[in-house]
């Protein structure tokens, strides 16, 4: 038989950190800080219902096990006898919390529900016990509040008329009260006032809900179980769920725990906290907390709230008193407390206290979230002091995580010249831009027609995900730095600002004003540099982040790079490009597109030379034509060889289809006539002949090469050259020749015939003996795959293009995936987008089959990936595992798959030695090709082949 309840409280548990999945992460780590021996906390008792229990709640029809109920009543026992207090008792009433947790934690997506066991009974003994009555009747309106909301409402499925929720309407009543009599704070009310509120808010709740509240403790208590268990299904949770991809099936457990009470006056207090400085990661204890206060007031920012100590204080809260000067002894053993917790988590905590008449309890306490900053930097600091070691180090960062040092920040330029509009609290670094929207709805209407938006909020719920995941960009007026906003805002890294008082929403939700006088309307453009919590009116220009001047992501990824195996190169295509990437970390350039000279900036006469070579009707035109252009391709190639400088370079060969470069324009056609000495209608009829039903499948890649010859022949010439020339003047070149969109072995023997022959007509031009080059091709045509091990005969390295292979493997038109993907990703047909994350069931087994085949013929064959996926950590970690020797991504992504490359290694080691450390002596790579796998080409290669110039890599061999 199952055990359903685990108890805790009294030095003593039944559970620990390590059950998560069945007491989730909020009742596994109370039972830790309770029972654990090195920590023995002091944590109001409670028990655990299991998440065994929600699970079957939902097979059996919403209804418990049998032996729920009296489980249940023996824990509670237990917890009555600890506290000396009885649930229901109507002199000394126990009251309790009804508090949800799932494996992972999911920041206010369950409601948690307070002072349960209150009634207008129990009251009088809760009033007798404290005697402090006012304390007692604000406990039992939270409770009606918390109770209509969480169990009567939301749980039960009501659908707030108007949008208008009962809580909602219950806070309206207050603040009428706080306003006729001119309060400020809640703290203000008296305790008649409060008592009034009490009765008026029952009377609401029945008219507005149609059933009274339950005054009955038991149906409280069990109402409230429900509740928690039915709120895993709420709207709010399910979208979290999806953003997060957290599994539907693992369910939640409910800790019933004793209130204690931090609104029994100015000697009591709640707050929140982190060991170090979840924004910046600093090692210091950071925190927030309130007065006289309960639960989630501290969160939800109706009140300004306090900071702990010096090191927590923000431009908001710097004039108010700190937790270490008004309650130093307090403060201390909250020190000493939280210094113990992450010693023995090994891991920055993020806690939940509460202070009764001076008496400190924890709450809660759990690994706290982090910005990607703050991730990198206790990483490093922990490892540095010991705590951790360097594998835990490197996995402590998520790869994605790295995006936001490299995030873009706000032009400093632009921004040193413009006055911010307003200020509030960093939470969320970074800059970012966006059109002002007011809710979360217009954030994903907007976002979903292009648009990009910041969202701006008093504050937000848990019911504003959806819109703040579609959003640039969070500004809240309200809130602190562990408000809804600033947790969610860290757990996606987005730029994010809360408690931005200087702007005031206006009544009809489309705009806002500034104390500055600024005035910002739906739709109008805002910047925001979220590092430094400044709001800026307009469009501002973003930067680049330049993570080579931070000292501790350097460190960190030096930890990364002393342990990885698999290399990182980058796809760039100009010198530009390729120094950031070096910046980066890359390691050479593993995808080089040629055609990229013919679009943008200055390829104005090369991209007409194309045209013209491209309309040629005879061979002596054409080659006419190229002889004009290889110059251009050439110092095109050669300056971003020479910005390698030495590093490895795939270079791939003519790719798209012809006649996506056929000039549209009427000048444009007439000028290429008059060039060609031809009449319109002639030029017309070649530019018809070149247009296909298909083109991604038609008369490109190597194709083009097949018909004709002398364009491979003048890149493979611009290569070698552009190679050649750098060497003579003392450089180092190491080009790899990639064919592409090829299906079969002899495509490769027939283009290497004229590689093999350009090659020996350069080398004598040049009066060189050699030119270190490898000669290679994609593998993105499943036919490529499945007959790798021919394809090694003559291919001397592998790149595996997966946006092809992906778009053929499945036969999905990556331009027309628009239409039908996001339905197949919404109705969970696909889990993930196959473009975005490499498909590991089916291509994946054909990149396996083409490794191992490939291999099988030329043992150490060079395998890559240059598709989008290089850059995806998932896709770096899956061709860690296959062997492949490198990934690459475009620059900005290369941190990351190194990091994800370190991880992979970690996770399932691999032979070969840290490909870092080989970079880290030797910035140059040296000419890539091996011996045997050169011999091996040069005897298996068909005979016309063989006659050719001997295979370039042994001599690169022979070069060290
Ligand atoms: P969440 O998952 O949203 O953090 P919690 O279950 O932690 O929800 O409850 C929210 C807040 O309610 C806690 O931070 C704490 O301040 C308060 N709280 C919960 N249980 C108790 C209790 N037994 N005594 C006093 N306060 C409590
Ligand atoms: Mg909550
Ligand atoms: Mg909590």
């Amino acid at each position: 038989m199952s055990k359903y309840v685990y108890s805790f409280g009294g030095g003593k548990a039944d559970g620990n950190e390590s059950m998560k999945n069945l007491l989730g992460g909020k009742g596994a780590n109370l039972a830790e800080m309770a029972g654990h021996a090195a920590l023995r906390l002091p944590v109001p008792p409670g028990f655990t219902i299991t998440t065994e229990v929600c699970t079957y709640y939902y097979e059996h029809d919403k209804s418990y096990p049998p032996k729920l109920k009296a489980d249940v009543d023996k824990a509670l026992v237990t917890v009555e006898k600890l506290m000396g207090k009885k649930f229901g008792d109507p002199k000394r009433p126990l009251l309790v919390s009804v508090r949800s947790g799932a494996r992972r934690s999911m920041p206010g997506m369950m409601d948690t529900v307070l002072n349960v066991g209150l009634n207008d009974v129990t009251i009088e003994g809760l009033i007798a016990d404290t005697n402090n009555p006012r304390f007692a009747y604000d406990a039992y309106r939270r409770l009606i509040m918390m109770y209509s909301d969480v169990v009567m409402e939301k749980a039960a499925g009501i659908e707030p008329k108007d949008g208008k929720g009962i809580r909602k309407i219950l806070d309206e009543r207050l603040e009428a009260v706080k306003k006729a009599r001119g309060y400020k704070s809640d703290t203000d009310l008296t305790t008649d006032e409060l008592k009034q509120l009490v009765v008026d808010f029952k009377r609401t709740v029945k008219d507005v809900l149609g059933t009274p509240f339950p005054e009955e403790p038991q149906d409280q208590l069990w109402g409230g179980i429900g509740a928690v268990f039915m709120s895993w299904n709420g709207k709010r949770a399910v979208e979290y769920r999806r953003i997060e991809k957290i599994p539907d099936d693992w369910g939640t457990a409910v800790t019933v725990q004793s209130m204690v009470f931090g609104n029994m006056g100015d000697d009591s207090a709640t707050g929140v906290a982190f060991t170090r400085n979840p924004g910046n990661g600093d090692e210091h204890f950071y925190g927030e907390y309130l007065v006289n206060a309960q639960g989630e007031d501290v969160v939800a920012g109706i009140r300004d709230v306090a900071p702990i100590n010096e090191n927590s204080k923000n431009a908001q809260s710097a004039h108010l008193p700190t937790l270490e000067a008004t309650m130093p002894a307090i403060y201390k053993q909250l020190y000493d407390i939280q210094g113990r917790l992450e010693k023995h988590y090994k891991d920055m905590q993020d806690i939940e206290f509460t202070i009764e008449k001076n008496k400190l309890f924890m709450l809660q306490c759990r690994v706290g979230k982090r910005n990607g900053t703050a991730a990198v930097k206790m990483a490093v600091d922990m490892h540095k002091s010991k705590l951790i070691d360097a594998h835990t180090a490197i996995k402590r960062v998520a790869p994605n995580q790295l995006v936001e040092l490299l995030l873009p920040m706000l032009d400093p330029k632009a921004e040193s010249a413009t006055k911010a509009i307003a200020k509030g609290l960093p939470a969320g670094p970074g800059g970012a831009k966006g059109r002002a929207v007011f809710t979360s709805e217009d954030a994903v209407k907007w976002a979903e027609k292009g648009q990009k938006v910041v969202l701006v909020r008093e504050e937000t719920s848990p019911e504003d995900v959806d819109g703040m995941h579609k959003s640039q960009a969070i500004l809240t007026s309200k809130g602190g730095m562990t408000s809804h906003a600033a947790l969610v805002a860290r757990g996606w890294g987005k730029c994010c600002i809360v408690g931005c008082s200087d702007i005031e929403i206006g009544s009809d939700r489309k705009s806002f004003r500034t104390k500055s006088g600024a005035f910002v309307r739906e739709g109008d453009w805002i910047t925001l540099n979220g590092t430094r919590g400044l709001v800026y009116l307009g469009n501002m220009p973003l930067v680049d982040a330049d993570p080579s001047k931070n000292e501790t992501f350097r460190e960190f990824m030096k930890l990364v790079d002393q342990n990885r195996t698999l290399g990182v190169r980058t796809n760039a295509d100009s010198p530009k490009d390729t120094k950031k990437a070096i910046e980066f970390g890359a390691e050479g350039i593993g995808l080089f597109r040629t055609e990229h000279m013919f679009y943008g900036e200055g390829s104005d006469k090369p991209l007409f030379l194309l045209r013209k070579m491209i309309m040629s009707k005879t061979l002596t035109e054409r080659k006419a034509a190229l002889a004009e252009l290889a110059p251009y391709v050439k110092a095109d190639i050669k300056a971003t060889m020479e910005a390698l400088e030495g590093r490895p370079i795939t270079i791939r060969l003519l790719d798209p289809p012809l006649h996506e470069f056929v000039p549209h324009a009427q000048d444009k056609l007439e000028a290429l006539g008059r060039e060609l000495n031809v009449d319109m209608a002639e030029l017309k009829k070649r530019a018809e002949g070149l247009s296909e039903n298909n083109p991604m499948l038609g008369h490109r890649g190597v194709r083009l090469g097949i018909t004709y010859p002398e364009i491979t022949e003048m890149q493979v010439r611009a290569i070698l050259e552009a190679a050649g020339e750098l060497i003579k003047d003392g450089k180092k070149a190491s080009p790899e020749i990639m064919v592409p969109v090829t299906c079969a072995v002899s495509e490769l023997v027939e283009q290497k015939v004229i590689v093999d022959r350009v090659y020996g007509e350069v080398c004598a031009k040049l009066g060189l003996k050699e030119i270190p080059y490898m000669y290679g091709t994609m593998i993105e045509i499943p036919r490529a795959a499945l007959t790798a091990n021919r394809m090694a005969e003559v291919a001397e390295f592998f790149s595996y293009g997966t946006n092809d292979l992906t778009q053929m493997g499945f036969g999905f038109s990556r331009d027309d995936i628009g239409t039908f993907l996001p339905d197949y990703l919404e109705k969970k047909v696909l889990k993930d987008d196959p473009f975005q994350t490499i498909d590991q069931e089916a291509m994946g087994e054909l990149i396996k089959i083409g490794v191992e085949r490939g291999r099988a013929t030329r043992p150490k064959l060079k395998i890559g990936i240059c598709g989008e996926h290089g850059g995806d950590a998932d896709s770096v970690k899956f061709c860690h595992r296959v062997g492949m020797d490198y990934v690459s991504c475009s620059p900005f992504r290369v941190p990351i798959s190194r990091l994800a490359a370190a991880q992979a290694q970690i996770e399932t080691p691999r032979g070969a030695k840290p490909a870092a450390k080989k970079a880290a002596k030797k910035p140059a790579a040296k000419p890539a090709a091996k011996k045997p796998a050169a011999k091996k080409a040069a005897k298996k290669a068909p005979a016309k082949k063989a006659k050719g110039k001997k295979p370039a890599a042994k001599k690169a061999k022979s070069k060290k």
